[in-house]
């Protein structure tokens, strides 16, 4: 055995959605037991695939113990090769969990919290297992709330996946709880989440996250609360959060240079760690000649992001019209916000594009924000489907802080182990380089980036 591998204390994984780590044979054996109405579960998968799910009647064939039912269920819940494509078909896929889980009747009944927290606890139980067989010695949930979502409500449901956490750690594995904040008020369970990390689970808390869909929610509206993270931080040391933001993995609506324009906007408003910014790093060539379309406003930030960064645009080699963009923003003015603007990329469009990215990265760079790349993820939900085009290559060529996640490990049907060797082959990684890999997931911990250990360890050492 390497040195290197003798001194590793095993995985630390830092990108995980809870709900998505639950395997599909755990998820069929409590759907088997459950009565659930499928209709929205089956019109948003019509929605995305065109046809229909039939959930129902592929759990009948299940209960009679049909065997081949099981390996259909088996592919109707893994987001596989063949989905790959688009977000809204990952969220068809995911909302089986959702929709067959008992949360949703929370939503018609407050009565089902009991229920709900047992399921909590259960596939807690089970998730935790299955990172035991994994190798796994840290990680870090993330877990979502919506911001309609009552806060008593909310607050049983985060000390019950808390609960569940610690119960599940012990002197060989460590779990961490990120809330999963509701990107269009973000402010709605804060206040609950500072009363929870200064609670008994205290401990637990180590970070807030903010996922699903990106688009429609700039990162500079965040900034007000990026401001009360960096407040609370200050004021509780010892308690600190990090601050975990998905960007740049999913912008069907939006220029190419804006979509990078928003990873560098996360990281230097201060996120700690961004979650895939496949924006910031992907070959743009990958797209080829295409069109897409913006809204007046997005193209109005972009055009306020070149005149202010002309000069690091220039030095890349973007050459930035000062001129031609003011004419173009006096006519844009007189457009409604939400118009829409067309882009047309050629050959050229698309190497700018890059020489954009290498000014942004070097910014990201400075941030000293960490990427965390989920490749299965990434190239199911990206749609990258050339290993060569995956953003990893560039984010490592450029120095950029990289950690390895598997995202939803049960809904990929993927493991860490597996995500970390993906990186390893296509990058072309050594046995030692493979180790440094592993080991930047245990210096960006939450606990770390946020300062929280730093300070946990002066005062014990005063
Ligand atoms: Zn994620």
């Amino acid at each position: 055995m390497p040195v290197s591998e003798r001194h590793a204390p095993g995985l630390a994984e830092l990108h995980l959605h809870l709900y998505g780590c639950i395997r599909p044979r755990d998820f069929l054996a409590h759907l088997v037991e459950r009565r659930v109405d499928w209709d929205a579960y089956e019109a948003s998968f019509e929605d995305a695939y065109g046809r229909g799910a039939d959930v129902e009647a592929l759990l009948e064939r299940c209960r009679r113990g049909d065997p081949q039912a099981h390996s259909d269920f088996d592919r109707l819940f893994v987001f596989g090769e063949e989905d790959a494509g688009n977000f809204r078909r990952f969220q068809a896929k995911f909302n089986l969990l959702i929709h067959g889980s008992a949360f949703v009747d929370l939503y018609r009944d407050d009565a089902a919290l009991a229920s709900v927290e047992r399921e909590i606890a259960h596939f807690g139980e089970r998730i935790a297992a299955d990172q035991r067989r994994q190798g796994i010695a840290y990680a870090e949930q993330r877990f979502l709330l919506s911001a309609d979502r009552p806060r008593d409500s909310a607050r049983a449901l985060l000390t019950a996946v808390a609960t569940a956490q610690t119960r599940a750690s012990g002197a060989d594995m460590t779990l961490r709880l990120a809330p999963s904040l509701p990107r269009e008020d973000p402010f709605a369970h804060w206040e609950l989440v500072q009363e929870l990390a200064l609670g008994p689970h205290g401990e637990t808390f180590t970070g807030v996250d903010f996922c699903f869909f990106e688009e429609g929610h700039p990162p500079r509206a965040q900034a007000p609360f990026f401001a009360a993270l960096r407040d609370w931080n200050e004021r509780h040391p010892e308690r600190a959060l990090a601050l975990l933001y998905h960007v740049g993995e999913s912008f069907e609506d939006k220029s190419l240079e804006s979509a990078v324009r928003w990873v560098q906007e996360a990281a230097e408003l201060g996120a700690h760690r961004l979650g895939h910014a496949i924006a910031l790093g992907v070959d743009p060539r990958c797209y080829g000649p295409h069109e897409r379309s913006e809204s007046v406003q997005e193209r109005l930030d972009q055009i306020e992001y070149d005149l202010e960064h002309a000069h690091g645009l220039e030095r890349a080699g973007v050459r930035v019209d000062a001129a031609g963009l003011d004419r173009e923003r006096k006519a844009l003015h007189a457009r409604e916000r939400a118009d829409r603007v067309t882009h047309a990329y050629d050959a050229a469009r698309l190497d700018e594009v890059s020489r954009r990215q290498e000014y942004a990265m070097a910014r990201v760079r400075s941030s000293g924000a960490v990427i965390e790349v989920c490749p299965t993820s990434n190239r199911r939900i990206g749609g990258i489907g050339d290993p060569d085009h995956h953003p990893v290559h560039r984010f490592l060529e450029h120095g950029l802080p990289v950690v390895v996640g598997s995202d939803d490990p049960g809904i990929f049907d993927t493991t860490l182990a597996e995500e970390i060797d993906w990186v390893t082959r296509e990058a072309g990684l050594s046995p030692e380089e493979r180790d440094q890999l592993v080991r930047a997931s245990w210096s960006a911990r939450s606990e770390v980036l946020s300062g929280r250990e730093a300070a946990g360890q002066t005062r014990r050492s005063r």
